[in-house]
């Protein structure tokens, strides 16, 4: 422990004397939550120091991400260092209320969804395993947007976390670098997070480059008044580090990003090699016996070419050995089977932002393609498909399996079909590269700190190992039939919902019917979620309440949370679509409060961690094959929700482990979109012959619900029966799965009635989520791709 509570207290009113000039009873809530978060940076300073130095002794693995969705840090650091009950007490003691501190800090949004928050999960487990692996990635000024919701659309305004500076990171500008692109020349700057292990003293790294110019200011041109000029270079630089996935619908914005991602790459790799130079000199053959380079997705892939550049360019090296070394470090995790989403880049711009680069790129394409003819000599039209360079594009994944040692997907069925169908070639080429690691979640932020309740509760009946061994859950399993410990479950349980609709009645003035069910659909929003077959199913449903006012309905609210990408239109519409709904359905005195929709503003991980504690039930409803993992759907098992869900991504394994009957599942399997795509599947037989579906569907153009004029609802409509130029009509299979779903959820409806029965399925659940740790994914990762080993210090 670093810190006693004299420490604590000092440290709080030193700061902010230092950093505000305030007493302790002058200040705002953000000054006492920056001098606290401060007081706990000094107390782990010394620890955190030891740590880096321990961990350069061996190997280490480096998780390149454009995504880090940390949240906040402080309650989650206080309870991993132990001293989260005593910081509240002593706070208490001088008369400041905790919770206020603690919603005064901005969450750090340096990400979009499940990717950002698996690499924030990954670096929780590996301190916590004590294991010498550090996160890079970008620190972006203004994050991913903020949403607000105006007249029911989704608007986007700039997020500001940075605001007032950012107590949790060290500007490191000795380990400064320089990255050059063809037509710019900028200043990487690194800031380092700790990352605080539970209930132990390691503290790992997190470090996050900026983007600074190489020159502040053109003097002459500002002392010509040509100020706007003469802050050009300035704002260019800075443009590179400023907001994750620009909008890149037009050339400069593709520019930008593919910018951004060689300047992560690259400054993270100058700053492994830089630091191993310091340790082995030029030994380079030692460097895969000191660094392992995981590829979170395709974003950072260009770090293949770079450390090509770096070994032969710059160091030296012969190519062949420099490939050799490239081969054997790094390794890259496949998080999508759409296609959209495998990175390409244009030829030409490739080559104009990174001219030395695409010589290399090109020169790895030759290799590659001698490689194939030899493997398949004749087989043409297979060396064109696996080819890097394909016409005017530049294929990154094929790159990424081609220049790595392994290759995983993140889920056992993602796998799979990576290697049956979306890379199969690749798989026969590489049986041995392909692997499989299971997503997983730290327990420690999405259980023990989330839901303090039923921690507490669990800990009492099996002591606290499971808090850094999930698997110790099992031993709940033999409650499961005990009525007082079920009961007590199904009090907890209501507790957390009695606190999100508090919350929710505070930020937006929703009131929610705390004894119904909360069923709860939150992640990003993208047609392959299916939130639009979630929507459908309550406009049915408002339909039959019209038709029939005294229809039994147990009340249920239902929950969404989603931010839409800024310039996916769809998905935009999907959000007015429920907002609209929303506004009929709540405001309609026939429907008696039975049903409530309720769309929470700014979805986030700091709303998340209210939000799964308060879940019944768990909407994941994707069309099968499409979401490869999902984590979601994990955080809501290990708090008792119930999947509603389809068999897709780690849904399959969620109901393997709880058990089918503990689940409600349904629809589609991944096989049966496969024949029904070989058949031909035309999605107007159903809109004509599923009861009630033609009056939902119609229903978005009919006038029952207003689009503002803006021909949203008529693009959704369009979308599902006609298609569109690059896809079929109902390309998501919402229609076929629609009758099911509508099913499943009558059952749900029924079933919760029972509430004895209901508790003992969640109960299982939790018991049986043993599996779906981050400490296990990545204990897995840590012995079977990157070869580390936990150290202590
Ligand atoms: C867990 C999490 C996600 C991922 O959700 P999925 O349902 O797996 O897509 C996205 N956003 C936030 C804030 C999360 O906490």
């Amino acid at each position: 422990m670093y810190l006693d509570k004299e420490k604590i207290i000092d440290g709080i009113k030193r700061y902010l004397k230092v950093d505000w000039g305030k007493s302790l009873k002058e200040a705002e809530d953000f000054e006492i939550y920056q001098a606290l978060a401060k007081t706990i940076m000094e107390g782990i300073s010394e620890n955190w120091e030891k740590t880096s130095e321990e961990y350069k002794k061996g190997k280490q693995a480096f998780y390149l991400s454009a995504e880090f969705l940390m949240g906040r840090a402080l309650g989650n650091n206080l309870m991993n260092m132990g001293v989260l009950r005593e910081v509240k007490e002593v706070l208490k003691e001088l008369g400041i209320k905790y919770n206020q501190i603690e919603e005064a800090e901005d969450d750090a949004g340096l990400g979009n969804g499940g990717l950002g928050r698996l690499a924030a999960c990954f670096m929780d487990s590996l301190a916590t395993l004590n294991l010498p692996g550090q996160g890079y990635g970008i620190r972006y000024k203004n994050g991913i947007f903020t949403q607000k919701f105006e007249d029911g659309f989704q608007k986007e305004y700039p997020e500001t976390w940075l605001k007032y500076g950012d107590p949790w990171s060290v500007r490191k500008s000795s380990d400064e670098v320089i990255v050059e692109f063809g037509d710019q020349k900028v200043r990487a700057v690194p800031y380092d997070t700790p990352i605080l292990g539970y209930g132990t003293d390691n503290v790992n790294t997190l470090r996050l480059w900026e983007a600074a110019p190489i020159n502040d200011l053109d003097l002459d041109a500002f002392n010509s008044q040509e100020y706007e000029e003469a802050v050009q270079e300035k704002n260019k630089a800075e443009n590179i580090s400023r907001i994750l996935y620009p909008n890149d619908s037009t050339n400069e914005g593709k520019k930008l990003r593919l910018k951004q991602q060689y300047f992560f790459a690259s400054a993270s790799l100058q700053d492994i090699l830089k630091s191993f130079k310091r340790i082995h000199g030029k030994d380079y053959e030692k460097l895969v016996d000191y660094v392992a380079i995981q590829l979170n997705d395709t974003h950072p892939v260009i770090a293949i070419p770079e450390m090509m550049r770096l070994l032969y360019d710059v160091e030296g090296i012969s190519w062949t050995r420099a490939w050799n070394i490239v081969e054997n470090i790094f390794s890259y995790t496949n998080h999508t089977i759409l296609k959209e989403a495998l990175e390409k880049w244009w030829i030409e711009l490739y080559r104009e932002v990174l001219p030395r680069i695409y010589d290399i790129t090109y020169r790895i394409h030759i290799e590659l393609l001698q490689s194939l003819e030899k493997q398949y000599p004749e087989d043409r039209k297979k060396h064109e498909k696996m080819s890097v360079i394909q016409g005017d594009l530049i294929h990154m994944a094929w790159m990424a399996i081609y220049g790595s040692k392994t290759i995983n997907g993140v889920a056992e069925l993602h796998t799979e079909l990576l290697k049956n169908q979306e890379l199969k070639e690749w798989y026969k080429l590489y049986p041995k590269k392909f692997q499989n690691k299971t997503n997983g979640i730290t327990q420690r932020r999405w259980l023990l700190f989330s839901n303090e309740e039923l921690s507490n509760f669990i800990t009492k009946l099996i002591g606290d190992e499971w808090i850094t061994d999930l698997s110790q859950l099992k031993k709940l399993e033999k409650y499961k039939d005990n009525k007082k410990i079920l009961d007590k479950f199904l009090e907890i349980k209501n507790l957390k919902k009695t606190q999100l609709s508090n919350h929710l009645k505070k930020v937006q003035g929703i009131e929610i019917d705390t004894d119904s069910i909360f069923d709860v659909q939150v992640k990003r929003l993208h047609e392959y979620k299916r939130q639009l077959l979630n929507i459908f199913h309550i406009m049915d449903l408002y339909n039959k309440i019209k038709e029939n006012p005294e229809m039994d309905i147990y009340p249920v609210t239902y929950i969404f949370g989603a931010k839409a990408a800024p310039g996916y239109f769809r998905a935009k519409g999907i959000i007015k679509l429920i907002n609209e709904v929303a506004k009929a359905v709540n405001n309609d005195p026939r429907v008696k409060g039975r049903i409530k929709i309720v769309f929470v503003e700014n979805y986030r991980v700091s709303l998340a961690e209210k939000i799964f504690p308060a879940a019944d039930i768990s909407e994941q409803i994707s069309t099968a094959g499409k979401e490869a993992s999902g984590t979601g759907n994990m955080k809501f098992m290990i708090n008792g929700a119930l999947t509603l869900g389809t068999l897709d991504g780690a849904n399959v394994e969620i109901a393997q482990e709880a058990g089918l009957e503990n689940n409600y599942i349904f629809g589609l399997k991944v096989e049966d979109i496969n024949k029904l795509k070989e058949k031909g599947y035309n999605p107007s037989k159903e809109y004509e012959s599923v009861e009630g579906l033609k009056k939902v569907v119609d229903s978005l153009i009919d006038g029952t619900y207003d689009d503002g004029g803006t021909g949203m609802f008529q693009e959704l409509y369009d979308s599902l029966l006609k298609g569109a130029s690059w896809h079929k009509p109902d390309q998501y299979f919402i229609f076929k799965d629609f009758a099911e779903y509508r099913e499943t959820q009558r059952k749900v409806n029924i079933e919760y009635r029972n509430q004895s029965e209901w508790a003992k399925k969640a109960w299982i659940n939790i018991a049986n989520g043993g599996k779906f740790s981050s400490d296990r994914t990545i204990a897995q990762y840590a012995s079977e791709i990157w070869g580390i080993k936990a150290k202590e210090i």
